[in-house]
């Protein structure tokens, strides 16, 4: 097809589905079928944490998921969250983590400002709707507008982390707490929110994220 006529077949394409897959980029869906087929399970591990009493990972940070988590965040496609949250609730069907609240891991008003909106929160309301769970994402607050993590090593992470989160309220939060995260690095972030939490009088903290990187030793090259 020559470069002319493609245009036009985009364009004409463009009309009538506006939507375009945020990995493969073909027109249709915002997040089409064969992407979604090509997510792998994180495979199930015991992890170690200090403050946190489990941790449901769902798929492995890599290909389609790193583009669909780019747009999402970064892109600011906020009409991600939905094919993404409804994986997450469909991962806690299966495998459930007691709870009797859901709280998306806050961010600093100034970072929610620029973002527009927090990406855990827009997670965890799919969350909340699929799994009726009550969903509380003002108590848990983010005191300290913190360096980006991504650029931080394991240690430089805690310290950075440490004393980031605060609870709130007077009452303390609901016995067992389920944090939702979009992406699972070191735990570093998780376990200073189960921090708060715990001091605030929370019995259980568990964690569910939408993805994480394989350790290497795992990753096949
Ligand atoms: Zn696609």
């Amino acid at each position: 097809m020559s470069i002319a006529l493609r245009s036009f077949a985009d364009n004409l394409l463009s009309l009538l589905f506006p939507e375009r897959c945020v990995s493969c980029h073909r027109f249709g869906q915002l997040f089409c079928q064969d992407c979604q087929a090509r997510l792998r399970p994180y495979p199930a591990e015991r992890r170690a944490f200090t403050a946190l009493d489990d941790v449901g990972v769902v798929f492995i940070f890599e290909d389609v998921l790193r583009d669909a988590i780019y747009s999402f965040k970064y892109r600011r496609v906020r009409r991600m969250a939905k094919p993404l949250g409804q994986f997450m609730a469909v991962y806690l069907q299966a495998y459930p983590l007691p709870a009797d609240a859901l709280i998306p891991v806050p961010l600093h008003p100034q970072r929610r400002a620029e973002r527009g909106f927090n990406q855990s929160e827009e997670l965890a309301r799919w969350l909340h709707e699929a799994s009726n769970l009550p969903l509380n994402t003002t108590s848990l607050a983010r005191i300290r507008n913190t360096e980006h993590q991504a650029r931080l090593d394991t240690q430089a992470r805690q310290e950075n982390v440490k004393g980031s989160f605060v609870w709130q309220p007077s009452s303390p939060p609901p016995d067992r707490v389920l944090l939702v995260d979009d992406v699972l690095t070191t735990g570093a972030t998780l376990e200073a929110c189960a921090g708060a939490l715990r001091l605030a009088g929370a019995r259980e903290v568990r964690a569910i994220a939408l993805a994480r990187s394989l350790p290497s030793i795992l990753r096949i090259t």
